[in-house]
């Protein structure tokens, strides 16, 4: 059925130099690249697609800051107040509303982690709290299933991915900055030991520091330049509905349906408790890495062979610059959803929430999640590569994140002492990637 995501007009001319590049065009690329812009320093982002359309045009519309690592808390809130304001320094429509979410849960053992980590809520003064099975039913009514009870964040919010990055990618060139798409970075270009240049389809751009935010891509761009970042992608599948009246206005999730209301008066609609995990080369390669997350999501995981196998398997690894790489053979990817997680998705919902029987699905997509062994993305610069920065790994909760992600980066890019605190994202943390960028 496929998904819908507005385009933007790009850019004609590359650029001859440019302060800064940035590879990719999803939230973080193009949020780094604002920032970066609106203090005056030049930037040039260049997607192999269109902006916005692998993840950041694909993901349920989530901004929440209610169950994240401690060390992504700040993170997550200074997005929270860059999203706040969103609309106005875009001069568009992203379609933020702090709507709340409601994370439910069917046992007492599960009520009791969301228990845990109020903890972390109370260091931060969230508006987080317990809800009884009672007072379930207050604020998300019609629900037919025994919940033990739920964990709820009224300031949580949700946003419209299918046009929010694409408004932040038009706010960008207003101010200065250029955005082209169908143009693949093959590779970067190193003089005196620095990063000079990157090379792509349509030619070279001068620049002095480099800012890699490929999403699931960044691991096959930095594997031809020695660098082996430990991530892995997962398929999750989504869908949406028509216009539909009764159900509760604030986003839930249970163990096996998730759920938000949209601004266009539809659903978008997923299971949260069932991902596909594609065995590729890749899996073996990093099955160490990834051990510990795979045996803690073994029941949310669902383990498929199939044809992205001999895709991978086929796929250049390595390449020089001036022949065609792998981002220009799939500009986007689109894969193809579970229909039977769907299915199942649909079933739970409806059985625990009625007020859904009737939906109509409008649309139906699939989104490849790029995940780190420890699920918290990987922000910094390259030891053995100075003016190289990675932005990546976002780990399926890239986009209510992104926008602290983006202002992030763009202190370390341009210098400024950072306002949130980059440690916990540091690259230095996995040792395989401390050991190949010091390698080399
Ligand atoms: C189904 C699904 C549901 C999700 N739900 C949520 C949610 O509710 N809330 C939330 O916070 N997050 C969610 N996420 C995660 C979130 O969407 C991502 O973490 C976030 O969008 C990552 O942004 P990004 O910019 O790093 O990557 P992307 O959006 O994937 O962008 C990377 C871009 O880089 C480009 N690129 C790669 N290599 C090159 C190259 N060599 N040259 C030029 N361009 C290149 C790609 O074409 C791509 O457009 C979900 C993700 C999915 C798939």
């Amino acid at each position: 059925m496929g998904i819908t995501i507005e385009t933007i007009e790009p850019d004609a001319s590359l650029p001859a130099a440019s302060d800064v590049v940035v590879i990719g065009g999803g939230i973080i690329g193009i949020t780094t690249a604002l920032f970066l812009a609106r203090e005056g320093i030049s930037v040039t982002v260049c997607e192999k697609g269109e902006v916005g359309h692998e993840q950041s045009g694909r993901n349920w519309g989530w901004v929440r800051v209610m169950g994240r690592d401690p060390g992504e808390i700040p993170l997550g809130l200074e997005s929270m107040r860059l999203w706040e304001d969103m609309d106005r320094l875009v001069g568009g429509d992203t379609g933020f509303t702090r709507s709340g979410i409601v994370y439910v849960a069917d046992t007492r053992a599960k009520l009791a982690e969301h228990e845990a980590w109020l903890e972390h809520a109370k260091t931060y003064q969230l508006d987080s709290r317990l809800l009884s099975t009672r007072e379930i039913d207050a604020v998300i009514p019609g629900g037919k299933r025994a919940f033990a009870g739920a964990m709820f964040t009224p300031s949580d919010a949700r946003a419209e991915p299918q046009k929010a990055v694409p408004a932040m990618a038009r706010a960008l060139r207003r101010h200065g900055g250029t955005v082209l798409t169908r143009c693949a970075v093959r590779g970067i270009e190193t003089a005196g030991g620095r990063v000079s240049a990157v090379v792509t389809e349509r030619g070279r751009i001068a620049c002095q520091r480099i800012v890699l935010a490929g999403g699931a891509w960044s691991r096959l761009f930095l594997g031809n330049l020695g660098i082996d970042l430990p991530a892995l992608k997962v398929l999750g599948s989504v869908f949406r509905t028509e216009p539909l009246d009764g159900p509760p206005t604030h986003a839930v999730g249970a163990s096996d349906f998730a759920f938000r209301k949209r601004q266009d008066g539809g659903y978008t609609i997923a299971h949260r408790g069932a991902s596909v995990a594609e065995i590729v080369p890749d899996s073996f390669r990093l099955l160490f890495d990834f051990l510990p997350s795979f045996v803690r999501q073994r029941h949310e995981l669902r383990l498929r062979i199939g044809e992205r196998f001999i895709e991978e398997a086929r796929r250049k690894t390595s390449w020089s610059l001036d022949e065609e790489t792998p981002f220009e053979q799939t500009r986007i990817l689109d894969p193809k959803p579970s229909a039977p997680i769907l299915e199942e998705a649909k079933r739970n919902l409806i059985a625990a929430f009625p007020a859904f029987a009737n939906l109509r699905i409008k649309e139906s997509w699939g989104g490849l999640i790029d995940a780190t062994p420890d699920a918290v993305p990987i922000i910094g610069e390259v030891p053995r590569l100075p003016g190289f920065f990675l932005a990546t790994g976002f780990s399926g909760h890239g986009f209510g994140i992104g926008p602290g992600a983006g202002r992030l980066i763009a202190d370390l890019v341009s210098g400024r002492s950072p306002m949130i605190d980059p440690k916990p994202f540091r690259l230095e943390r996995f040792s395989r990637l401390e050991r190949t960028t010091r390698a080399g």
